[in-house]
């Protein structure tokens, strides 16, 4: 098991505060991590800068090269990053054979093959006697910050588009969930030039911190939570950097009467429970119409309790536990004060399970009100809260009524109904008839407090380089 860090081409352990790495399936320690030390991230950094100067002159095919080998070291160390995401995440060991970590190599093979199909505006002359032409470059040193519900998913998102745009990384992981990072940044070490990744340890308020505001990063890019895209900002601000920002979400699911019930209920099981609900678009705020409010409360909690989670056998286990105790009491609040509402009812689950380790029941909570706190505020568990609307009821303003804007879905047989959704969440990604849905192709990005940076697809790749305009007189 690799816990040293990657800085160049040495591999350092931390010599700061140590962090228990715990398995949230036992509540047990794993191993304790130490943090990187200010020369450590300053060292990470500046050989990322060295590391620039040849890297963002490669070609777009050399670096297309890099990443195809970067996918197959990914796919080949399969079972043993598989195992590791799933001790330190608790995630259920099948989902990451067959979903987490396939995926996550082909979004590798994405940018191997998008780097070398960039299009642009045409060279020409858009006035008399001059030349132009736009170049689209490289940006510069990165500092990746990673949360911990998808750990190796969440750092190829970031490092994939930003190599392939020929910028170099100093990556840090959360500091619950680094051993996918460590791992993997000893497989890169096999296959990058020294310096183009670099991976540092630690807390967000010691480490992220001292990265972030680095004079010599020239872009922070963020997954995690509102108030820490606010320190990026203000990170930025010292020497204008770029800024790619993911934050949280609260997802709204629209069900109008004319939906197909059964594919809304099997669909639902999945996109609001996958990853313990642990995930910024998860089905998490459901809006259902009168017509056939009883019944999908009643078929959604069924299904909810369907959920195998904490089989000893983990190939059994459809989803997660909480990530950590603190995170499980977190969820556990905002259920208890759903519950203390006279209008609430949780229909199942809304409790924690008997046992070790972090987990918690799949919760439907029906007869919530728009302005409740289980409706306005990001709860990151499998809790759904359920919100009856009648023909008469603004709906789509209550899907548009929180802070966030990642993504929504609606479910309904009328086209006329889903394209006016469609045009009036203000969403990042709007799903119809589906929920959670995501491929390489596709972008994955936010509005308002979610953020404004897109994820996956050509657009992440503009994000992670700069337009340059050369004019020529003659
Ligand atoms: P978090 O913001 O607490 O931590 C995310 C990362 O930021 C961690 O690596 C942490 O160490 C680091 N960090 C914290 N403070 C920092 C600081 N001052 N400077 C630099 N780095 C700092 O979030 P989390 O609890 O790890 O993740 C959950 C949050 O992430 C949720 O709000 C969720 O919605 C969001 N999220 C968003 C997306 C998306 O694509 N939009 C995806 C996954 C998670």
């Amino acid at each position: 098991m690799e816990t040293r860090m990657l800085i160049g081409s040495n591999f350092e352990a931390g010599t700061e505060t140590e962090e228990a790495v715990i398995n949230p399936r036992t509540g047990k320690t794993i191993y304790t991590q130490p943090e990187a030390n200010p020369d450590q991230i300053n060292r990470a950094v500046m050989a990322a800068r060295k590391a620039f100067n040849s890297w963002s002159k490669t070609t777009p095919g050399e670096r297309s090269e890099y990443l195809l080998k970067i996918a197959d070291a990914m796919e080949a160390n399969l079972e043993e990053l598989s195992q590791l995401e799933a001790l330190n995440c608790g995630k259920p060991i099948s989902e990451m054979r067959t979903m987490e970590i396939p995926y996550t190599a082909d979004c590798f093979r994405f940018y191997a093959s998008a780097i070398r199909n960039m299009r642009g505006m045409l060279a020409g002359n858009y006035l008399e006697g001059h030349t132009s032409m736009v170049r689209r470059d490289a940006i510069g040193v990165v500092a990746s910050i990673a949360p911990w519900n998808y750990p190796l998913m969440m750092m190829a998102w970031k490092l994939a588009p930003a190599l392939a745009g020929g910028n170099t990384v100093v990556l840090k992981p959360s500091e619950g969930t680094p051993m996918t990072a460590l791992a993997f940044g000893r497989i890169l070490s096999e296959v990058l030039p020294e310096g183009v990744v670099n991976v540092v340890v630690g807390r967000g308020a010691s480490v992220g911190s001292a990265l972030i505001n680095h004079p010599e990063v020239d872009m922070i890019s963020i997954t995690g939570s509102i108030g820490t895209g606010k320190k990026a900002i203000e990170a930025a601000q010292t020497n204008i950097k770029r800024t790619h920002l993911e934050l949280g979400g609260k997802a709204p699911v629209v069900v109008y009467d004319d939906a197909d019930l059964k594919a809304v209920v099997e669909g639902l099981k999945s996109h609001s429970f996958y990853n313990a609900g642990q995930d910024c678009t998860a089905a998490c705020r459901i809006y259902a119409a009168d017509g056939i409010y009883e019944k999908f409360v009643a078929d959604l909690a069924s299904a909810a309790d369907s959920i195998i989670y904490n089989h000893d056998d983990d190939t059994q286990n459809e989803i997660p536990p909480l990530i950590s105790e603190v995170h499980r009491d977190r969820v556990a609040g905002f259920v208890d004060r759903a519950k203390g509402q006279p209008h609430i009812e949780a229909v199942t689950g809304g409790s924690a399970p008997d046992g070790p380790g972090f987990y918690y029941k799949p919760t439907v909570l029906a007869g919530a009100l728009q302005e409740d706190e289980i409706v306005q505020k990001e709860v990151f568990g499998p809790v759904v809260s359920v919100t009856r609307f009648s023909t008469d009821d603004p709906v789509l303003d209550w899907a548009n009524d929180t802070p966030y804007g990642l993504a929504a879905s609606v479910w309904t047989s009328d086209v006329n109904k889903a394209m006016r959704a469609a045009e009036d969440l203000r969403y990042g990604t709007t799903w119809v008839n589906t929920h959670f849905v995501m491929t390489n192709e596709l972008p994955h990005g936010g509005l308002n407090q979610s953020g404004y940076g897109k994820d996956l697809s050509m657009y992440s790749l503009e994000d992670y380089t700069v337009v340059r305009h050369v004019m020529i007189a003659y």
